[in-house]
């Protein structure tokens, strides 16, 4: 396997030139749960990150993740590496763990296409189809909407027609992955040496259109050789696949279980209408509540904005701000455009309940 069939690019070999100076191999990370396993051009090996890498780190953010590129050492003929450093992301989908100390943990990187599954079945709802939009968006990599169950719909073209509206450009296809009807149209965005990865709510059709997309006999496992010289195989998960086109897919428990926590950042492009009209509110902070000449609110009178859509970001808003009462100490130093974000949505929040 070529590094380029892993989707390397000429702009990650830029970044990378650094460390092949320092005589480090480029490398992607193809599973992270239980140990963390390399693909290179000299094959895959087991890795961990350099002493120097972790002390460094100021969130586990930072440390390697699934479908990140690395610069790992790997002695001649060995078959465990080194990773010196993680090359930098052009999409990240984290999570936050639970607890106190809020501490990112980056599920998916590099991810180029996000399919998000919604189903036309009793669960359709144009909110959570927003607050994806939103997630996804924020995460840097380039959202599909896919409505499955096309075949559960009466009306599947009107609920296109409603996703469309929502959707700001982002495709949106009508799909039966249980049928296969539907399929043909999304092959063009699986080219090959690009990452995809799903999203969607459990029960929303992930799997079936992954088996689909993979094959029935996609392999499921990693074997990596543990020791230099005895040999011993170790297995593992994969969570990295190769679609027979050439494409990447990315399937991780941590990816079917992502919370909408980060979506703050990706509001303001969900919902790029109200974000436009709030330019002509007489406040710069205005909550759209009860302000005075408040631009959002009169276009909802005029009809020219829907109530529900208010109520969308109000939502989104809200969420946003819960999640980000729970920012640590750690990452108030480390993201102060951020916080402001954090402090204006808990102001707004304040402010509508008082
Ligand atoms: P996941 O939790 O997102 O991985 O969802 P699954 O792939 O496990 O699908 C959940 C259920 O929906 C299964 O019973 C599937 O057979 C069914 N399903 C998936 N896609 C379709 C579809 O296009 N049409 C219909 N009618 N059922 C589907
Ligand atoms: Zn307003």
């Amino acid at each position: 396997m070529t590094i380029e069939e892993l989707g390397w690019t000429p702009a990650l070999a830029a970044t990378f030139a650094e460390y092949e100076a320092k005589g480090c191999l480029p490398g992607r990370v193809i599973a992270q749960r239980g140990m963390l396993v390399v693909a290179t051009e000299r094959g895959d090996v087991l890795a961990t990150s350099s002493g120097r890498m972790r002390h460094d780190a100021e969130s586990a953010g930072e440390l390697p993740a699934v479908g990140d590129w690395v610069a790992i050492q790997v002695p001649p003929g060995g078959t465990q590496g080194r990773i010196q450093a993680v090359l930098p992301r052009k999409s990240v989908f984290a999570r936050k763990a639970a607890g106190r100390r809020t501490e990112d943990q980056v599920v998916a990187a590099n991810v180029d296409v996000i399919f998000l599954l919604c189903g036309l079945d009793n669960d359709f709802n144009l909110r959570r189809v927003e607050r994806y939009l939103a997630a996804s968006w924020e995460s840097g990599a380039q959202p599909v909407l896919l409505l499955n169950k096309a075949d559960l719909c009466d009306e599947p073209e009107a609920r296109l027609a409603e996703v469309e509206a929502i959707a700001f450009g982002a495709p949106v296809h009508l799909l039966s992955a249980k049928q296969g009807e539907g399929v043909d149209a999304i092959t063009p965005y699986l080219a090959p040496g690009v990452t995809v990865a799903l999203l969607g709510s459990s029960g929303v059709g992930k799997s079936t259109l992954i088996n689909r997309l993979l094959g029935q006999d996609a392999q499921r496992t990693l074997e990596v050789r543990e020791g230099d010289d005895r040999g011993r195989h170790t297995t593992t998960h994969r969570e990295i696949f190769f679609a027979p086109s050439g494409a990447l897919v990315i399937d991780t428990p941590g990816m079917r279980e992502i919370q909408l926590w980060d979506a703050e950042d990706g509001t303001g492009t969900a919902f790029s209408d109200i974000e436009e009209l709030a330019l002509s509110c007489a406040f710069g902070d205005c909550a759209h509540e009860s302000e005075p000449d408040c631009a959002v609110r009169e276009a909802v009178e005029r009809g020219e904005l829907s109530a529900e859509r208010l109520e969308g970001w109000r939502k989104l808003r809200k969420e946003a701000a819960s999640l980000l009462t729970r920012t640590d100490a750690l990452a108030r130093r480390k993201d102060k455009g951020k916080i402001k974000a954090v402090e204006k949505s808990l102001r707004e929040l304040y402010k509508r309940k008082y």
